[in-house]
């Protein structure tokens, strides 16, 4: 069995919520280095779907996250984006789209674009509506997923789906 890999970026503002989304799936995950040299931590996960495996190389991003030029090496190869905002914070979806702006002027391959709502488990505080954030996600190619990285809400079904994805793309 051929051993196959993707490097998945994680954009979006700070706060949001991305390195708990990526810490809270580290139950999956065995190698975490720091790399303050360009302001983003690295980590490794395998996933299995039916008889594959997959490991996910996963970029978080820290010191860009207010859209100062981001290096290119840091697109480069990427095959997934995980686009975070905070349900709570109208702003951070904002930012969110231009995230997704901003990746699609570096990135000339396809790749697979998920937007993620987190903190779900704050929707009584809700000021994204699901169905804009659906609509957004649509209009630019990609899925809508919420999640909540505080009460695990959603994370494994979302890497699943991204592995599932990652897979059929091969
Ligand atoms: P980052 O800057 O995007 O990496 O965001 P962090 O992961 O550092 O999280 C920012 C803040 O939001 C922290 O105080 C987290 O505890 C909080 N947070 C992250 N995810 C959730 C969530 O799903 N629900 C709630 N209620 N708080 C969250
Ligand atoms: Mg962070």
């Amino acid at each position: 069995m051929k051993n196959l890999s993707a490097k998945v970026l994680v954009l979006g503002d700070q706060g949001v919520g991305k390195t708990s989304l990526v810490m809270r799936y580290s139950r999956k995950i065995f190698v975490e280095t720091s790399t303050p040299t360009i302001g983003a931590a690295y980590f490794e996960a395998i996933e299995e779907v039916g008889d594959q495996k997959l490991k996910l190389k996963i970029w978080d991003t820290a010191g860009q996250e207010r859209f100062k030029s981001m290096i290119p090496m840091y697109y480069r190869n990427s095959k997934a984006a995980l686009i975070v905002f905070d349900i709570t914070d109208s702003d951070s979806f904002v930012a969110a789209q231009k995230w997704a702006t901003e990746l699609h002027q570096h990135i000339e391959d396809k790749l697979i674009l998920f937007l993620i709502g987190n903190k779900s488990d704050l929707g009584r505080s809700r000021k994204v509506k699901q169905s804009e954030a659906n609509a957004y996600a649509e209009m630019i190619g990609g899925h809508f997923r919420e999640v909540s990285a505080y009460s695990n809400e959603g994370i494994s079904e979302m890497f699943l789906d991204l592995c599932v994805k990652l897979l059929h793309e091969k």
